[in-house]
């Protein structure tokens, strides 16, 4: 997988390609200069599926957390996971980024913002966060239709094709086939 993304365009891309659940992380991550252990797993393993380096991620996740607990206390207390993830640490495992089925199975309790928004958000949020997204009038009801009958990967088929303008008919089943996907449209 030649694929790689760099730090500074982590925002467009997400504005452009990443699925709902991450670009609601990195929202988060920005604006609360921090993510709980389940948001970082989530989406610290999708950056790096997405083909984010090691040396790009410490650097991501430093300039974000420093704001809020310091880089010291960074370094020492969550610079560790992030180069586990990447197989340099602990048993040396390459962690593999969830599945949708995996993040729509989670459980997010207060505070927590990984979990799949058409799974775990409320209406009002979820309709909010897909208008922010452009997606309003038909294509939104049909997407809140899915959603209803639990039906949250078609739900995010949806929106990808209401994004994109053009129909998915593979499906999404993983966040960072949706990635791929639209980076292949746009490209
Ligand atoms: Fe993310 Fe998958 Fe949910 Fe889409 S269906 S928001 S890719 S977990």
């Amino acid at each position: 997988d030649a694929v790689e993304i760099s730090l500074k365009d982590i925002d467009q891309l997400a504005k452009t390609s990443f699925p709902l659940c991450m670009r609601h992380m990195l929202e988060k991550l920005r604006e609360n200069h921090h993510l709980k252990h389940g948001g970082r797993m989530q989406f610290g393993l999708f950056l790096k599926g997405a083909g984010l380096k090691l040396e790009d991620a410490l650097a991501f996740w430093r300039a974000e957390f420093s704001q809020k607990v310091g880089s010291e206390r960074f370094d020492k207390e969550y610079a560790y996971s992030i180069r586990h993830n990447y197989g340099k640490e602990g048993k040396r495992t390459d962690y593999t980024p969830y599945s949708c089925q995996k993040i729509i199975s989670a459980t997010p309790g207060v505070g927590d913002h990984h979990g799949c928004p058409y799974r775990h958000f409320g209406e009002e949020n979820l309709r909010a966060a897909l208008n922010k997204m452009g997606i309003s009038g038909h294509p939104l009801e049909d997407i809140m239709d899915k959603v209803k009958n639990r039906h949250y990967q078609l739900a995010c088929t949806m929106t990808f094709e209401a994004a994109h303008g053009i129909s998915c008919d593979t499906g999404i089943n993983h966040p960072n086939q949706y990635f791929s996907e639209s980076q292949k449209v746009l490209k």
